[in-house]
């Protein structure tokens, strides 16, 4: 067993691309956690859909073993690093303490356990940032020396910071003749608060200097603490907290685990205070990063335990697991704090292509929720499309990623609305309290409504000094304010702006990617909702108004959109065997229309003889597409008709 002494667990933060992956990768090899034959770039990188984007979607724990070297210079306990948001009274301080006291480092011979969690850099993903923070004492802050701070790893450090973890400084890239090693130092050194010489510079790429910084982990990291004090550790009741789970079809759920206190031991009857479920711990192990079973995880480990659940609903992250006492009591714990709840702030349809999916596609949601914990489903029905989901996420790379797991994974074949933001409606009767809408079609009737208000987000945004004018006209452009505009280093500003979120979420940042010639970076939190001049779009579609196509927005921008979206629907549509009218709609009253001819259609017309069950196929298809039509009276929408709107951004 070993010493919770011996035990450090740190996360790796960082914008995007600063080199995450790539340092865990040169841990994993000197620890010799994964053979040098076995190895491959970011590979903590696990889901396929990583590997081919090249960016990180999900925290991935591992358990490393690292014996201090004889040669390593064992660093000086008293260049500890201030912690900005340290109070000398809080615990925080007192964990620090006790890790520039635990003289174990100084015997060199000494195995330490290191759990390293590999974070997303991507502002949509910020939830499994903060999640894996929660489960950890330490985390390493990466800045690429190329780059200099970005507005993620202000965001990042922020969260850390919150949470009390002490925070090592590193400046990665050294070896690229375009970094700028000392520059990038300062930078690090005052943002963190500390000292240049505290601020480590490696190349993850070539691991240069990644052996003196896995000292540092043992040396800064404190050990982890028991959650409450007094009694002996191993002795308290289990309280370990949930940061992630996974499905498996054997196992069931499998809860990712920090354990807080106590023992968790295979076999153990254990149990979930949230949602009141009992199970057993059919399998307890560590991440290596491949699950690898053991007989139990102790105090500040961090592990894993699959209970044989079948519901995915009943685990939750940031519920607490403890065990059943003797006689098959339920223990009498406190449970742990646990996260907040994350709030989508971008919403969509989705709908499965065929309506024979629709259970498989509840099915794969509950599924995928316990490893995304940030997203939210409700049923919904979409009109011509049937019945489907009106789904949350934390911004459009997070929709589009749970979309294509949905695909890939689950092997679903699925369409996806227009996303939108969720509005707040303000009633013309004064007795009615206000409600948050998420969907356009849930709209009342405008004469009901005194004002519909909708979410702002703060900007922040990092760029050098020459692009700020370009910068004020893309933020105007988005109906948005600048609030502060402070130098950083150098030539570089860090900009605060404010504007209407679905501006922010829409194309702000390519356009701002593109204005600055890729220099800018950029974060953002809501600030809240804000009444503006807005109005309902609705498209209607042989007279019959498609809730998916429907539209919250600003009235000057209204009749344009309408116009537009009319006309791209009339090329997107598929022609019927009767004349459709397309009608748009502002609050109410007609604004544009246009009409889809008529057409005998001949579905194979574009492909050149050959290959007769293709063929088949089609006639197959189309002719169950005249069944519905006959049996509902309606026009089919092919699902990808909402997909390719979205993309053309009408
Ligand atoms: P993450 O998004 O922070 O996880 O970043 P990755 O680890 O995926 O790295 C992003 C890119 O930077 C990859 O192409 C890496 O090969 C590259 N990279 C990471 N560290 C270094 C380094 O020290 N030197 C050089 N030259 N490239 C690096
Ligand atoms: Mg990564």
């Amino acid at each position: 067993m070993t010493d919770t002494r011996h035990i450090r667990n740190f996360v790796i933060i960082a914008h995007i691309d600063h080199g995450k992956s790539t340092l865990a990768d040169r841990m994993l090899e000197l620890t010799g956690t994964v053979e040098r034959r076995k190895m491959r770039a970011q590979f903590l990188d696990m889901n396929p859909l990583e590997r081919e984007k090249g960016i990180t979607i999900k925290m991935q724990p591992v358990r490393m073993i690292w014996r201090m070297p004889n040669h390593a210079e064992i660093p000086n306990p008293k260049s500890q690093i201030p912690n900005k948001s340290q109070d000398p009274n809080s615990e925080n301080s007192k964990r620090l303490e006790f890790g520039a006291c635990n003289l174990e480092f100084a015997d060199s011979k000494q195995e330490f356990v290191l759990n390293l969690i590999d974070t997303p850099g991507h502002a949509d993903f910020s939830y499994e940032v903060s999640r894996s923070l929660a489960a950890v004492e330490g985390a390493i802050l990466l800045v690429d020396a190329t780059q200099g701070v970005q507005a993620q790893t202000l965001a990042n450090l922020y969260l850390a910071q919150q949470e009390g973890l002490t925070i090592i400084p590193v400046v990665n890239k050294i070896d690229l003749p375009s970094s700028e090693k000392e520059k990038t130092i300062e930078e690090l050194s005052a943002l963190v608060g500390c000292s240049p010489n505290d601020v480590y510079a490696i190349s993850a790429k070539e691991g240069t200097g990644v052996e003196p910084l896995l000292s540092a982990i043992i040396e800064k990291v404190p050990p982890p603490k028991a959650a409450s004090d007094g009694a002996t550790p191993h002795d308290m009741p289990l309280r370990a907290l949930v940061f992630d789970s996974k499905y498996d079809p054997y196992l069931g759920v499998i809860a990712h685990v920090r354990i807080m206190d106590g023992t968790l031991q295979r076999g153990d009857r254990i149990y979930f205070m949230a949602t009141d479920t009992g199970a057993e711990a059919l399998e307890v192990g560590i991440f290596a990063p491949a699950r690898s079973p053991g007989e139990s995880l102790q105090k500040g480990e961090i592990g894993y335990v699959a209970t044989g659940i079948k519901e995915p609903e009943r685990v939750r992250v940031g519920d607490t697991i403890t065990t059943y006492g003797a006689g098959t009591k339920k223990q009498s714990v406190t449970a742990l704090p646990g996260y907040r709840e994350v709030a989508p702030v971008v919403f969509a349809s989705l709908f499965p292509e065929d309506q024979d999916d629709y259970e498989d596609m509840r099915d794969a949601l509950g599924k995928l929720r316990l490893e995304d914990a940030a997203f939210t489903f409700t049923p919904e029905d979409a009109g011509a499309l049937g019945r489907g989901f009106r789904a949350g996420f934390l911004g459009l790379l997070h929709m589009e990623i749970v979309a294509e797991r949905l695909r890939r994974e689950y092997g679903l074949e699925l369409a996806l609305s227009r996303p939108s933001v969720a509005f707040r409606v303000t009633w013309q009767d004064a007795d009615k309290e206000a409600v948050t809408i998420y969907s356009a079609s849930r709209l009342p009737p405008s004469n009901e409504i005194a004002h519909i208000a909708e979410p702002w987000a703060r900007v922040e945004m990092v760029l050098p000094s020459r692009f700020l004018g370009a910068v004020t006209s893309l933020v105007i452009g988005a109906q948005g304010v600048i609030t502060r505009a402070e130098t950083l280093a150098g030539d570089r500003l860090h900009v605060e702006a404010e504007a209407p979120l679905r501006e922010v979420i829409v194309d702000f940042y390519d356009r701002l990617k593109s204005i600055s010639q890729g220099f800018a970076s950029f974060s953002y939190t809501l600030i809240g909702y804000r009444a503006g001049d807005l109005v309902r779009l609705d498209i209607l579609v042989a007279g019959e108004e498609q809730a998916v196509l429907g539209e919250v927005m600003p009235s000057a921008r209204a009749y344009d959109v309408g116009r537009q979206r009319l006309a791209a629907l009339k090329e997107l549509l598929p022609k019927e065997l009767f004349a459709v009218a397309l009608q748009a709609s502002v609050d109410g009253r007609i604004i544009a229309r246009e009409t889809i001819p008529a057409l005998k259609k001949d579905v194979t017309s574009h492909m050149y003889g050959g290959d007769r069950t293709r063929k088949m196929k089609l006639w197959k298809k189309q002719q169950r597409g005249k069944k519905w039509l006959k049996e509902t009276g309606r026009v089919t929408i092919p699902p990808d008709v909402f997909f390719k709107l979205h993309r053309t951004n009408v």
